[in-house]
């Protein structure tokens, strides 16, 4: 039994099984806790869903990303488009490498990059499946560039099950607390690109070289990997319940509400069931309403966040973001959510 803060039912919360326990402390018994035969399975496991490739597993998703950036080569000078609605640590990756960060727009739709707002001059694009709908990479493929896709979201999900699952010249994922499989922290690199996945392993870990050359230590332990890799094997469960959740929360949505488009996708991970509402104050009443009546919800991406805001560019230039900002809201969707939690919150949402 899960206990929220207070009583609260919160907006997210691990799932830790009884097998999670004893794949993490059997590396603890074996003696060898740093990486090592565990990463490398877990590695594997992340060639086997994209179905080839090679992987490498990181101390978080931030480094995944500048990792990503490096190993495509993207250094000083060089121009980054990303979505200026999502994780600053986009933004922050960029800023490593040395790079430019562009910052674009998202569609009102689906929440994704607008692609017909990426300049040409830019030489790579970092897309992000939002809350877990999957960007068509197809209208990037058009404009030569690189493309990495970030996945933190859709871990799990395929974009349609008779399709080659990405046309990306490189992924990554987190496995922060709150992500849908998680090792407390971690992150990956998969690529096919061999050359790419072996500058990262280079990079990754500076110790017993023999020439000597800038590295760091982005290296995650084999307890880490074990965890990760043992909710691994629940990911279509995971996946299921996810889906049921979004379904009744999709069955009471309170009027005037909206998800985003292909949320609903069969194939596909549901990372957030996030709602629209017409305007700031609707949204602001059911935040508050929501925690009367103990359910915690969050403000996916509030404005502040914006890449646009941080970088200090006038936020008239992104109007779609900064209405999502404004306007959404974020419900509680994890698989250890109960079912009487569950109906609490419907009849919480149908009362509004
Ligand atoms: C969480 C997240 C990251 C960063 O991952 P960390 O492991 O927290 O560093 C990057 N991109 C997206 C879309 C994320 O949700």
């Amino acid at each position: 039994m899960k206990i929220g803060l207070a009583g609260m039912i919160p907006h997210n919360s691990t799932w830790i099984t009884a097998e999670d326990r004893e794949a993490v402390d059997s590396v603890l018994r074996s003696g060898w806790i740093a990486q090592g035969g565990k990463v490398r399975d877990l590695e594997s496991a992340f060639n086997l869903i994209n179905d080839g490739g090679e992987s490498c597993f990181l101390s978080s998703g931030t480094a995944a990303l500048a990792m990503a950036l490096r190993g495509l080569n993207i250094a000083s000078g060089m121009k980054v488009a990303l979505p200026t609605y999502a994780c600053s640590a986009l933004l922050n990756a960029v800023y490593w490498v040395g790079a430019i960060p562009v910052p674009i727009d998202v569609r009102r739709e689906d929440f994704i990059l607008n692609h017909e707002e990426v300049p040409s001059d830019v030489d790579v694009v970092i897309v992000v499946n939002m809350f877990g709908v999957f960007a068509e990479l197809n209208e990037f493929r058009k404009k030569d560039l690189k493309i990495i896709e970030d996945c933190c979201h859709s871990l799990g999900g395929r974009r349609k099950s008779d399709y080659k699952n990405t046309e990306a010249d490189a992924l990554i994922y987190s496995f922060y607390a709150t992500k849908i499989i998680s090792g407390g922290q971690g992150g990956l690199v998969w690529s096919r690109n061999r050359e790419c996945i072996s500058r990262i392993q280079d990079y990754r870990q500076f110790d017993c070289r023999i020439d000597f050359e800038p590295r760091f230590n982005f290296q995650n332990t084999d307890i880490h990997a074990a965890l990760a890799f043992s909710q691994l094997s629940r990911l279509e469960e995971i996946r299921i319940r996810r889906a049921q959740i979004a379904e009744r929360y999709l069955s009471v949505l309170p009027e005037g509400f909206s998800i985003q488009s292909k949320l609903m996708n069969p194939d596909g991970m549901i990372y957030r069931f996030v709602i629209s509402a017409p305007s700031s104050s609707v949204r602001d009443t059911l935040f508050a309403h929501l925690l009367s009546w103990g359910i915690q919800c969050i403000i996916p991406v509030e404005r502040y966040e914006l890449l646009h805001r941080y970088m200090g560019i006038n936020p008239g230039l992104f109007p779609v973001a900064e209405e999502l900002a404004g306007t959404t809201i974020s419900l509680p969707i994890y698989p250890s959510l109960a079912d009487c939690e569950l109906d609490l919150i419907c009849t919480a949402l149908r009362a509004f």
